[in-house]
């Protein structure tokens, strides 16, 4: 197996990626101490499937990964690239499709590992036999790194086995063996649980065959049960059918009865708009008719008042004109008193006069009682005067008051008639 190329990235002291070219021949990497040299033997390793972080002379396997320095910061993540030559075509068959097989190893602080061949993801394991099978690996007595001459000398037999197999090209099978000794193991371990697990199968197969034989029976007793169910189903769809067309004939002969009757209701309901039609002007006609029924009771209303009033006044006037009456005829009888007292004073007048003509006196007294009379008969006669003009406006005002009374009374005629009739339509 020929190594042409070695690619590190954040691999250690390999901050920036630095790639190491393997040409045919002898390659030598000349630089002084802690340069990195043995950095870039351990980046062969570890891409080779090392995973002792102290092979790696770290306490854990991120101490691989670049710590930083003074000037950069530390990276999260190393990669390691090795390119094979793949000429003679000696790889497994699963990556023996190119000429060069590009095997890569990437860490993630915290995450771990991943190996990738040509850029297919793979176990470790499959790492570590494709080296195996070249008789190469992490743990390689062809990598010779410082102090190890001395260990192989002093080395025990077992571990010298170990160095002529690998120079006897063996290692890998050795490998293979363990790994198929692993997997002899890991199929012994499932043979045993698939015997427990056929041992609970046939527990399960028996208690299985008890219930196929009870769903067998039940499948018999529900085919027979279906069956007898049928029978009834169709008996009951026979009269259910007879039913149907009995209820189909008495649904026919109601939609002929709905359809004789929605035909009435048809006409009815014309009629009834028709109906309606003429009931309008005949509500208009009553809502005013209602009306002037109310101005008209409010009008007899007040016609009933005024009626009470002028009756109210008759009585008054008629009190009055009695009144009058009885004035006036007190008020004749003292004009007749004073006529006749008059008459008497005339007559001793006459007779003073005539018996005692000279005496001055008695003519003085005579004719001041005279003056007198004359004044008492000149008051009566006003008084007489002003009674007669009163009982004259009195019997006016009667006579207008008869008047009005007959007016009120024709118009609460007219008026009752009008209420009559308007109550009769
Ligand atoms: P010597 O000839 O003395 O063995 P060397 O040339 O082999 O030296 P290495 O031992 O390979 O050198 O490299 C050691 C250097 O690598 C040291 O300077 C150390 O600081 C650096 N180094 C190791 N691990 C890391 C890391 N994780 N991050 C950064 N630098 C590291």
């Amino acid at each position: 197996m020929q190594f042409n190329r070695l690619k590190l990235t954040g691999f250690k002291s390999f901050v920036d990626g630095t790639e190491l070219e393997i040409t045919h021949g002898l390659t030598g990497v000349v630089g002084p101490n802690g340069c990195g040299k043995s950095n870039l033997v351990e980046g062969l390793r570890w891409v080779m499937g090392e995973t002792s972080a102290k092979q790696m002379r770290g306490a854990g396997m991120d101490d691989i990964i670049f710590g930083g320095t003074a000037d950069r910061p530390a990276r999260n993540v190393a990669e390691v690239v090795l390119s094979l030559d793949n000429d003679d075509r000696k790889a497994p068959s699963q990556f023996n499709d190119s000429d060069e097989l590009e095997v890569s190893r990437r860490i993630e602080r915290e995450k771990g590992s991943t190996y990738r061949i040509n850029g297919h993801e793979v176990r470790a394991r499959d790492v570590q036999i494709l080296f195996a099978d070249n008789a190469t690996g992490p743990r390689s007595t062809a990598l010779v790194s410082q102090g190890r001459i001395g260990a192989v000398i002093n080395a025990k037999a077992t571990d010298r086995r170990l160095l002529l197999e690998e120079a006897a090209g063996i290692t890998g099978l050795h490998s293979r063996r363990h790994e198929a000794e692993l997997r002899l193991r890991a199929a012994e371990t499932n043979l045993e649980r698939l015997d427990d697990v056929l041992m609970t199968l046939d527990a399960q197969l028996s208690g299985l065959k008890k219930q196929v034989r009870q769903a067998r029976r039940y499948r018999n007793i529900s085919h027979d049960i279906r069956k007898t169910e049928s029978v009834v189903l169709h008996h009951r769809w026979a009269a259910a059918s007879e039913q149907v067309a009995a209820a189909q004939a008495d649904l026919g002969a109601a939609e002929a009865a709905v359809a004789q009757e929605t035909t009435i209701v048809s006409q009815a309901t014309v009629k009834r708009e028709s109906r309606v039609e003429a009931v309008a002007p005949l509500r208009d006609a009553e809502v005013r008719a209602a009306a002037e029924l109310q101005r008209l009771n409010m009008a007899r209303n007040e016609l009933d008042a005024e009626e009470k009033r002028v009756n109210e006044a008759i009585e008054q006037w008629t009190t009055r004109r009695d009144q009058i009456a009885a004035d006036l005829a007190r008020e004749q009888g003292l004009t007749a008193e004073a006529e006749a007292a008059l008459a008497r004073q005339t007559g001793q007048r006459s007779e003073i006069e005539r018996a005692s003509a000279g005496e001055d006196e008695l003519i003085e007294a005579a004719n001041r009682a005279l003056e007198q009379s004359h004044e008492r008969t000149a008051a009566v006669e006003s008084d007489l005067a002003g009674l007669t003009e009163q009982v004259a406006s009195g019997e006016a005002q009667l006579a207008a008051m008869d008047r009005e009374l007959n007016d009120l009374a024709a118009r609460a005629n007219r008026q009752r008639l009008q209420h009559t009739s308007a109550i009769a339509e």
